[in-house]
């Protein structure tokens, strides 16, 4: 850790409290050398859960790739990249507060779903045809009609 202003690496927390926002920990520090204060953002790592496949292998949850296979159902649609981040971080929140340490990748698709809906309709349905693998017409046809009903 350094102080933004001095650079000095002596920096000491002030507020003990840690304010979990959107999946990071906000901590108020104090530079030793030149007295600023100043705040710090820290990621909180969802380590050690596992997303089970439909093969049943299972695989560590993977930040990143989440975000990019959401990016991917939101191409070309007026969404910013920060709301797909706070997506991700809501999702991760959930996950954490689970109580358990893995996860089907039907069912954090279902997470994902449940938020992109509200997000983007356009998003959503890519992400849909691709996670819930529409076999047949019919089945698509009735999620559109869903959506409708909520437009
Ligand atoms: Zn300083």
């Amino acid at each position: 850790m350094k102080c933004p202003y001095c650079l000095n690496t002596k920096v000491k927390v002030v507020d003990k409290r840690d304010i979990e926002e959107l999946g990071s920990i906000r901590r108020r520090r104090e530079c030793l050398g030149c007295g600023k204060r100043f705040t710090t953002y820290e990621r909180i790592e969802l380590t050690g859960f596992s997303i089970v496949k439909k093969d049943g292998r299972r695989e560590n949850f993977d930040r990143q790739k989440l975000i990019r296979g959401i990016s991917r159902a939101c191409e070309k649609r007026p969404i910013p990249r920060q709301n797909i981040e706070k997506l991700v971080a809501a999702i991760e929140g959930d996950l954490r507060n689970s109580e358990q340490k893995e996860i089907s990748a039907d069912e954090i698709g279902k997470l994902v779903m449940a938020r992109l809906r509200e997000l983007d309709k356009v998003a959503y349905i890519r992400f849909a045809s691709v996670y819930r693998e529409f076999t047949d017409i019919s089945s698509f046809e009735s999620e559109l009609k869903d959506l409708k009903r909520d437009l």
